[in-house]
């Protein structure tokens, strides 16, 4: 069949392909697979029995359930649910945020999308702007939504700070951030917590990069889809930030409601009309059923308790579990790992590896342990950098078993990779470091 150029967008070896497909792959045959892959949430049973209830009690009052999926809601999102947002948001930023400055979409993958489309890409000036990725590595869903064939990202390379011998953060670099290189940039995006990394961005490198983006005109989007005010896997602390400029993107996957395709934008009124139009060409309307099952969770702030007193807790004591099981399982290895400060992954590196982070995978993926190959996660980097292939995201959002066992192979792997490969190292000798 001979299709468009729009076709092209949709490579069939991308990275998010690539894990969606292993994610459903691992979840339909199951049994001997440790998956350590996926960007699932974790079945908390607290969080379901909450969500039952509630989904109980919108079967139970009279209608509801018919109007929920009997209506489309309008191409903003649902009133009641974008209603309680508003007033729980001005409470979280101490500052109005009203309902013209919310939209729902379906996923906050989609919302990407149409950001990512709407700032980057061919301007009426006739210059091309790029989204620009303060800190690499970032979120392998971003890679692919540009709709031009020119790449849609521009990245910087963080500082790399040990915190001790094995633990590393990476900060933003603020010397190589060029912001208003020759006005390329069309909008700045951060992850916070950052998926891959478990990086919680700090407030004073979040207040800079605020500052920086006011000043050169163009607007933040910050992806708090593991950060405040819901779900909140922050284990130290993270301020969620405001201004005028900002685009606060949330979703409700993480907190256990993946399948109803939720995301949530917050923006000034203009940002928010523009979203709202490509909702209604692409969509007509987003799903109403995420919005109808956490309004009332919302309104009483229950969605709040939740997340700070199971959820955040959860994910902590399995963050701290994986580390332990590095720590022991992999004493001998020169393994270093991003400090887990958020979200629910752990980003493991291993310098100077002698076999890319590709094989690596491969090579888990035939001893049935899926993780991810950490080269997906480096979008806009101008220059090769080795570190690409050094490190792999796994993730802790699963059962003790299949961890335990992940991390085993994982350790069995890499030190076979560093004992037997070292002579025919084939990660590019021109990479880098
Ligand atoms: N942003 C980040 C950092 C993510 O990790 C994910 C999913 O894994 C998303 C956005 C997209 O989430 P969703 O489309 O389910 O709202």
């Amino acid at each position: 069949m001979k299709y468009s150029r729009f076709s092209s967008r949709f490579k069939r070896d991308s990275g998010v392909l690539r894990l969606m497909q292993d994610l459903g792959d691992a979840l339909d045959c199951g049994e001997n697979i440790q998956m350590l892959g996926g960007g699932n949430p974790a079945n908390i049973a607290e969080v379901g029995g909450v969500l039952r209830r509630e989904m109980e009690r919108l079967l139970a009052d009279g209608g509801k359930f018919e109007q929920m999926v009997g209506n489309y809601d309008s191409p903003q999102g649902n009133r009641a649910f974008i209603e309680a947002l508003a007033e729980l948001l001005t409470e979280v930023f101490d500052h109005p945020i009203g309902r013209d400055n919310i939209a729902i979409t379906n996923g906050s993958q989609a919302g990407f999308g149409i950001l990512f489309n709407l700032f980057a890409g061919r301007y009426a000036d006739g210059a091309f702007r790029k989204i620009l990725l303060p800190v690499t590595p970032e979120y392998i869903g971003y890679g692919e939504v540009g709709l031009d064939d020119q790449p849609f990202f521009t990245a910087n390379r963080p500082v790399i700070e040990d915190i001790d011998e094995i633990t590393f953060k990476y900060r933003v670099d603020f010397e190589r951030l060029e912001l208003d290189a020759d006005g390329e940039i069309g909008a700045v995006c951060i992850s916070r917590p950052t998926n891959p990394t478990g990086n919680v961005v700090t407030d004073r490198e979040m207040e800079k990069l605020c500052r920086l983006t006011r000043a050169a005109g163009v607007p933040l989007i910050v992806d708090s889809a593991y950060g405040p005010p819901f779900p909140s896997i922050v284990f130290n602390q993270a301020k969620p930030l405001w201004d005028d400029h900002i685009i606060f993107c949330l979703s409700l996957s993480k907190l256990g409601l993946p399948g109803v395709r939720t995301g949530i934008i917050v923006a000034n009124a203009d940002v928010i009309g523009q979203v709202t139009s490509s909702n209604a060409i692409f969509n007509l309307a987003p799903g109403r059923f995420g919005p109808s099952l956490v309004t009332g969770l919302l309104r009483s702030r229950e969605l709040l308790s939740l997340c700070g007193e199971t959820i955040m807790p959860y994910y902590r004591q399995k963050s701290r579990h994986a580390l332990r099981l590095v720590s022991e399982l992999m004493a001998d290895l020169p393994v270093r790992v991003h400090s887990s400060e958020g979200g629910i992954f752990l980003w493991l590196w291993f310098p100077d590896m002698p076999i890319s982070c590709e094989t690596l995978y491969q090579r888990l993926k035939q001893r049935g342990v899926l993780v991810i190959a950490g080269q997906h996660f480096f979008p806009g980097l101008a220059q090769p950098w080795r570190h690409c292939d050094e490190c792999i995201r796994v993730t802790y959002a699963t059962d003790r078993a299949q961890i335990e066992r992940g991390m085993q192979i994982i350790a069995e792997e890499v030190r076979r990779a560093y004992e037997s490969d070292a002579a025919t190292t084939e990660v590019a000798k021109t990479a880098t470091r």
